[in-house]
């Protein structure tokens, strides 16, 4: 009997003392971002400037998620992820550019490009005039099948391919060319195949800002130094479960508990299609949607460092027409702007994802043999090369987010929703005007930050917001919070006076933003 009660005792003490170092293991944060991408140090990096206690739990070794600066070979500074800032002009990347006093060099001339056919041969003007010409009549095509198209009717981008193929009655040689500038015009940038393009959708995307296109000569990543400075990140911190449904959000990771009031969750589309992260309560069905109806795609490189240049050296673009759709379509010439012997390859979509099953010296090696047929003997033995692999990464899962057949800038909408005014979503997939870009990530990742300063009082003006590059779709006005966070035409409805004349400047006028 007394052995029982010692036991019992014994017992309860195990309990309390395992109740304790639970407690004593979950770190509290008023707010904790997920992911130190562009998106969640931005948020981070605007919270923690005006006193916010946030820190970030990045699930890698290193900060800049799809940025990241490749500076193993000595002298060189290789852009694995994203390269371009896709137009200066009021572009907030190239103030923080122009503030941590980082060169860049515009890489962004449409012109200036050379294209050989399979054979090594290089195609003549007359050929790829009547190339591009092709691609224009279809560009038409395409816009007059969309406008036929019934509300809320939707088509791949493929299949006004096959029914303009039909019409054209193309011959085996133009109808390659043809596909090729598919490849190189629209798949490239879309990071995904025609079929998987929505046609009512996928211009709607506009990532790009006006003005020169500009690279950074030695790296992306010092814009991500510059803005994470001083911020509590903490790297290798994988999260697996987000519990919000008490006061205090739960978060769990492989390096232990945290707690905090609100979380900005910047988990790539990727990772949340692939379900890395368990919701409690699940997400919403609406959210659920938007993950599946928006597509991941996939843009690969690989960037090849010679002794010498051995191709046309004053060409920023080389093309590769090959039989094999989107196989080695095209090189960008890095010589051109950093006087380097640089050349990158790109590889889109399927054929992106046929190659990243190869192993890195078969990819080279195919890349090579491309070089060798355009240049013959002329080809060296790089002294460096560097394969990318997106797809295959862990906590991206792809490159960055697209309309697939049937979605919309909704879906993207969609998922920029908060829950319950304490989880936040940010990162490039849930930015209605400019998705698939860093400059959209970080006006998301701005756009969240501030709807957790309004919900604590201390929400900027407008015109504040507007300096803060908070995108116009998302000025925050008196009213509330449900009401007016939101895009199109009812946050249009606090924008007056000043603010108003500072849209219209940048060129984002509210009534050209996004509606529904
Ligand atoms: C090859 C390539 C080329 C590109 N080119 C351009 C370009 O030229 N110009 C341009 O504007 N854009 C480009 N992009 C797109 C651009 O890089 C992205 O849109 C942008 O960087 C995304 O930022 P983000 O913060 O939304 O996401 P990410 O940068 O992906 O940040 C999300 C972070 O979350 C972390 N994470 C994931 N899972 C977990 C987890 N379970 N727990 C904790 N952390 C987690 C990730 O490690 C990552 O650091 C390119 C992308 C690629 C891949």
């Amino acid at each position: 009997m007394k052995l029982a009660l010692i036991i019992a005792i014994f017992l309860l003490f195990a309990v309390y003392a395992q109740t304790l170092v639970t407690a004593e293991e979950s770190e509290y944060h008023d707010i904790i971002v997920i992911g130190a991408g562009m998106a969640g140090i931005a948020a981070a990096n605007q919270l923690n400037e005006n006193g916010y206690d946030v820190i970030v739990l990045e699930a890698r070794d290193r900060i800049g998620g799809r940025i990241l600066t490749d500076n193993s070979y000595e002298g060189y500074h290789l852009d694995v992820g994203a390269s371009w800032i896709h137009g200066v002009d009021n572009n907030p990347i190239a103030m923080l550019a122009e503030k941590y006093g980082v060169e860049t060099v515009p890489f962004d001339n449409e012109e200036s490009y050379i294209i050989y056919d399979e054979n090594g041969e290089k195609i003549d003007e007359q050929r790829a005039t009547s190339m591009w010409e092709i691609l224009s009549k279809f560009e038409e095509f395409y816009k007059t099948e969309r406008s036929n198209l019934a509300a809320g009717e939707d088509i791949s981008l493929q299949d006004a391919v096959d029914k303009f193929i039909q019409n054209e009655n193309l011959t085996a040689e133009k109808l390659n060319d043809f596909y090729f500038s598919l490849v190189w015009t629209i798949e490239g940038d879309y990071a995904a195949d025609t079929s998987d393009i929505s046609l009512m959708s996928f211009e709607n995307m506009g990532y790009k800002m006006k003005g020169h296109e500009v690279i950074f000569p030695q790296g992306y990543g010092q814009i991500i130094d510059g803005l994470s400075n001083g911020l509590d990140i903490r790297l290798e911190h994988v999260v697996t479960e987000l519990d919000y449904s008490g006061d205090t959000i739960k978060i769990k990771t492989n390096k232990g508990d945290f707690d905090a009031k609100y979380v900005i969750n910047t988990l790539p589309l990727g990772v949340l299609k692939n379900n890395k992260v368990i919701f409690s309560p699940e997400l919403p069905q609406e959210k659920i949607n938007a993950i599946s109806n928006l597509d991941m795609g996939l843009l690969n490189k690989v960037y090849f460092v010679f002794p010498d240049v051995f191709w046309d050296r004053e060409y920023q673009w080389i093309g590769h027409i090959d039989s094999q759709k989107g196989h080695w379509a095209y090189f960008a010439n890095l010589y051109t702007v950093l006087e380097e012997p640089v050349i990158l390859a790109f590889n889109t979509a399927s054929f992106a994802h046929e190659i990243e099953e190869k192993s890195n010296v078969d990819i080279v090696n195919e890349g090579l043999s491309v070089l060798k047929t355009i240049y013959g003997d002329a080809v060296t033995e790089p002294l460096y090369t560097k394969v990318t692999k997106w797809a295959s990464d862990e906590f991206s899962f792809g490159s960055y987010s697209s309309t697939g057949v049937g979605s919309s800038n909704d879906d993207f909408y969609e998922l920029s929703k908060q829950l319950d005014n304490k989880v936040f979503f940010a990162g490039e997939a849930t930015e209605v005007n400019y998705p698939a870009t860093v400059h959209g990530a970080y006006f998301s990742g701005m756009r969240e930050a501030n709807k957790i300063q309004w919900l604590e009082g201390n929400m900027f003006s407008p015109k504040t917001q507007l300096d803060n590059w908070v995108l116009p779709t998302y000025v925050i006005c008196k009213d509330g919070l449900e009401l007016l966070i939101t895009h199109g035409g009812e946050s249009a409805a606090c924008v007056t006076g000043k603010t108003k004349d500072t849209l219209e400047k940048r060129g984002w006028g509210y009534e050209n933003a996004y509606s529904q």
